[in-house]
């Protein structure tokens, strides 16, 4: 498949790869927004939420649960962090394989963009 995240999954692209697990795994965007910003896809190819059924309910736990490793690991637990998924044109979604953006270390306005 003609996906690029597919093929980063598959190691075909290279990228700072920072968690491999059997059904999730996470890289740094290669265009960061915040000193902290991860990418955390499942394996299989999703085009995004407005895609998932039940059969996705594990291996989005999953996502968070590595949301929740990584930001330990990168030290941003008590000062917070932002977990997001966009989802189609209106939210800005450009990679249409399922990925859940991990970004801190600075201080987010809200409402976003
Ligand atoms: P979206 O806009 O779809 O929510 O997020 C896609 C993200 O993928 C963007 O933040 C973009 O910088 C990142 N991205 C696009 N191409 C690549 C790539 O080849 N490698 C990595 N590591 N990130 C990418
Ligand atoms: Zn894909």
């Amino acid at each position: 498949m003609a996906c690029l995240f597919c093929k980063i999954a598959r190691g075909e692209i290279p990228a700072n790869v920072v968690l491999d697990q059997p059904e999730v795994m996470a890289f740094r965007d290669i265009n960061p927004v915040a000193p902290t910003h991860i990418l955390i896809i499942p394996k299989r190819h999703i085009a995004s939420l407005a895609e998932i059924t039940a059969a996705e309910t594990g291996v989005l736990g999953e996502m968070f649960l590595a949301a929740r490793e990584l930001a330990a690991r990168d030290n941003v637990l008590s000062s917070g962090f932002r977990t997001v998924f966009n989802t189609g044109s209106d939210a800005g979604q450009t990679v249409f394989h399922l990925h859940l953006h991990l970004l801190a270390g600075r201080v987010m306005a809200w409402p976003p963009g």
